[in-house]
């Protein structure tokens, strides 16, 4: 569990800072009224060649901005400093043979309802294991994605995290590891931490982010894999007995991947999963460095430092 792990270091304020001296003050704006935007990065080890390499920076530098300007955060850091951020802690952090999850963080340090709002973009970074996905078993939350002009799911915000956090004490209670929330239509929005896909007829549709879901890079990659696989891709609005019917259904996002569902509420779907499987065989390849693909950006991490050369391989 990424959450509960307690790593020595945060980028906080331009510089790595041990992670107990990396706090903000109670009064700030990003705790008492949720003013922060965030993304989650993944970085992959890949043994052959020593070498660790950070998936579709640039795609989450470009979230980031977007989502802090809809919430008017100034963000002026140039890409460069983002991915030197970046840099930095994966230098501290990493563990070779393990990945590692990054969260960089814009939050309102300073500021009043929108009048002279500072921000400092905070990065956390996680280890994983290098391990594919299991299937899952989900349900169909009573919780829902709201509206674009409520709460735009489009914005990677920490207060959309509200009603995914809900969900999930939901599900947990029902046995199940993640949940779909419906949009204000009844239809499928999204997964609390993912976008969701079924496949029906040879053909892989997802709903457009209007239906209540992030622009999500994952989903990006996907299209393109299925263009080199000649798999049919279609954005769609997608109803949830369509998910029901569906021949496979799977979940992506950069931390879950691209995760199998075995179970949608009492529905069990079949063992063959031929679409998903050359999806998931294809991502990690792609990730991994076995194969390379023009379209999906992986950017080594410079590792020429004092701090890795100490390392102990594991
Ligand atoms: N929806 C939500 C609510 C998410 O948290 C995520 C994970 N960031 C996604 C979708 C998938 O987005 P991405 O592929 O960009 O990670």
């Amino acid at each position: 569990m990424v959450q509960l792990q307690r790593p020595s270091h945060v980028f906080m304020s331009g510089r790595l800072l041990p992670w107990d001296e990396a706090t903000v003050h109670v009064s700030s704006e990003s705790l008492i009224r949720a003013a922060s935007v965030f993304e989650g990065v993944k970085g992959y080890w890949d043994a052959g060649d020593d070498v660790f390499s950070l998936l579709a920076v640039r795609a989450h530098y470009d979230r980031l901005a977007s989502s802090a300007r809809l919430l008017h955060l100034p963000f002026e850091m140039s890409f460069d400093e983002f991915q030197d951020a970046l840099a930095q802690l994966v230098r501290k952090l990493l563990v070779p043979g393990r990945d590692l999850w990054l969260r960089p963080t814009l939050l309102a340090v300073e500021g009043h309802w929108g009048l002279d709002t500072l921000t400092d973009l905070v990065v956390t970074g996680y280890t994983l294991p290098q391990e594919r996905p299991e299937p899952i078993d989900i349900g169909v939350s009573r919780w829902q994605r709201a509206g674009d002009l409520a709460q735009p799911a489009r914005l990677k915000s920490s207060a959309n995290y509200q009603v995914g956090r809900l969900a999930r004490i939901e599900g947990r209670g029902r046995g199940f590891q993640e949940m779909l929330l419906l949009n204000p239509a009844g239809r499928i929005g999204e997964a609390t931490g993912a976008c969701v896909l079924v496949v029906r007829g040879g053909t892989v549709i997802t709903p457009p982010p209007t239906e209540g879901c992030l622009e999500s890079i994952t989903v990006d990659i996907i299209e393109r894999l299925c263009r080199r696989l000649a798999i049919p891709f279609v954005r769609r609005p997608l109803d949830c007995t369509e998910v029901f019917l569906a021949d496979e259904v799977f979940l992506a996002g950069t931390l879950a991947e691209l995760v199998p569902v075995r179970r949608l509420e009492d529905h069990t779907f079949g063992a063959e999963t031929p679409v998903t499987g050359a999806l998931a065989d294809a991502f990690w390849s792609v990730v991994r460095g076995t194969s390379t693909h023009p379209e999906i950006e992986l950017s080594a991490v410079p590792l020429e430092s004092p701090a890795v050369s100490g390392l102990v391989r594991t």
